[in-house]
């Protein structure tokens, strides 16, 4: 609450805070305090920070859209608040979200506040408490759905092009996954838009783990994957590292996917399963015996890198992690769901379970962990590394549309800026500290991709995309009046 005081007093002010204490304020601003805060929005409420629009501003989206202030808007980050974070439902409250990431993307990436524009779609929520709460914010229905909720994110889309042009970055953040992937595949050949939760994530895992396999040895095409849970996350990643090993051996994906595995709700992924699953896992069903539990897929793949992606906690258990150990000398251990309670293991658990040998890294933070008289520092696989500076390079370059390539040159950037000293302490994620250079240097690599693949419409390309990148970026500085 003090800092949304703040931003709205004295916006200068407030970024100079963040930037100077990013490492402390990050998770204030976003997860997970942004989740507590979306939580309890309704009566925290003071004055709109974003742009709502409803279900009632049918056929009139455009207009809504005029109301804004500002005019010259570079991104905008869209929710419908239907999973927000790990909590679920939180219609309308959910705004905290595109608030949050749009700070990330001044704060982190050096996008003017002012080109950033917050918006929640609200079509309703099926959350019973917030339905029956006097302070809730958004409309008091069930969420519609079909044609009805398909209809109005169409006409959004198309007011958003119309209002702003080819060039407006469009934020997908916190859809449940059965429109999220309906949205991505439906708009991106029309659109410049971007899923944080499916291409950022995957992103800024591949680079994880990319940089690790300066610890774990071999190259990408010679490890195999296991996936427990098969989602946004899960899928997403998935696609992403079977391209990159696609890139680098030249190899087909269907043929580079066979090493990779998921475990959903159900079991292993297998071709017997192929009629019924959902669309975006039928690539990962690979013939084999059905396999019911963790444990006996683990048993049975023989992975060496291990990715939990589910969103249930506790679930690399001591077997789990012993099994990985007795096959892998350094196994690759990356516990992602959110938030901590939610981790399948903690940082301490994979270190002492696997004596020591695991790389291990997380989506929420883990303190330093002292085991065998070694100290290890876990890192941390935050989607922060990946967005802003993901947002300012299509920006600089005037990029149309996103492509794969520009994840893959993200993730590489990413990896790039991992030193031997962080190597040295474990680390396959760079500190935070320094992120407002790492984010120039991933800019300068997705802009490099957009000129490349000829989608960059900022002409001429710049020399030095670097050193562009770090003086298109935002500083909140005073100016001097001596
Ligand atoms: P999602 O789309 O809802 O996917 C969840 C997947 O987990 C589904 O495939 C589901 O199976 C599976 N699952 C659920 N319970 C399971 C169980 N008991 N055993 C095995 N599989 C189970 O969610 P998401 O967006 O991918 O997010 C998943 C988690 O990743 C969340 O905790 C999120 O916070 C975290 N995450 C972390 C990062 C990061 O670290 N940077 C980024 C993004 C997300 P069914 O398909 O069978 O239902
Ligand atoms: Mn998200």
């Amino acid at each position: 609450m003090a800092m949304m005081d703040l931003q709205e007093r004295n916006e200068r002010l407030f970024y100079k805070l963040l930037i100077d204490n990013v490492e402390e304020l990050l998770p204030v601003v976003y997860t997970p305090t942004v989740g507590e805060a979306c939580q309890k929005y309704g009566s925290i409420f003071r004055r709109p920070q974003g742009l709502y629009i409803s279900l009632k501003e049918k056929g009139k989206v455009l207009e809504v859209l005029k109301n804004w202030p500002e005019k010259s808007v570079q991104v905008i980050v869209v929710t419908d608040g239907e999973r927000i974070l790990g909590l679920g439902d939180l219609g309308s409250q959910g705004m905290g979200i595109p608030v949050g990431k749009l700070s990330l993307y001044t704060a982190l990436g050096g996008v003017r506040p002012s080109a950033c524009l917050p918006i929640t779609i609200d079509v309703g929520t099926n959350n019973e408490q917030l339905l029956k709460d006097e302070f809730y914010t958004g409309l008091r229905h069930k969420r519609a759905t079909g044609q009805e909720y398909t209809e109005l994110l169409d006409e959004f889309m198309c007011a958003v092009k119309q209002n702003y042009g080819e060039k407006i970055l469009v934020q997908f953040e916190d859809f449940a996954n059965h429109n999220a992937f309906e949205l991505l595949s439906r708009y991106r050949s029309t659109h410049l838009v971007f899923n944080d939760d499916i291409q950022g994530t995957a992103s800024v895992v591949l680079a994880g783990i990319i940089a690790a396999l300066k610890l774990v040895g071999g190259t990408l095409a010679d490890h195999t994957f296991l996936f427990l849970g098969a989602g946004e996350a899960g899928t997403g990643i998935a696609e992403l590292v079977a391209l990159e090993v696609s890139k680098q051996t030249k190899a087909p994906l269907e043929h580079t996917r066979k090493k990779i595995w998921l475990v959903d709700s159900k079991g292993l992924i297998v071709s017997s399963r192929r009629e019924s699953l959902q669309h975006f896992k039928k690539p990962w069903a690979h013939d084999h015996e059905p396999v019911k539990g963790l444990l006996d897929a683990v048993k049975a793949i023989k992975p060496t890198v291990l990715i939990g992606s589910s969103g249930v906690g506790k679930t690399f258990t001591k077997e789990v992690l012993e099994a990985m150990a007795s096959f892998n000398e350094k196994p690759l251990i990356l516990a992602l769901s959110n938030p901590t309670s939610q981790s399948e293991c903690t940082a301490e658990e994979a270190y002492k379970w696997s004596k020591g040998r695991a790389i291990f890294a997380s989506g929420s933070p883990f303190d330093t962990v002292e085991y065998d008289g070694r100290v290890f520092v876990p890192g941390q696989a935050n989607n922060a590394y990946i967005f802003p500076g993901f947002g300012l390079g299509l920006i600089i370059s005037g990029a149309i549309r996103v492509h794969d390539d520009m994840l893959l040159a993200a993730s590489e950037a990413l990896a790039a800026q991992v030193t031997q000293e962080n190597f040295d302490k474990g680390l396959i994620y760079p500190p935070f500290s320094n992120i407002r250079k790492i984010s120039a240097h991933i800019a300068a690599d997705v802009a490099a991709k957009a000129y490349q693949l000829g989608l960059g419409s900022r002409l001429p390309q710049p020399k030095d995309l670097f050193k562009y990148a770090e003086s298109c970026m935002y500083t909140p500085i005073y100016r001097s009046y001596l």
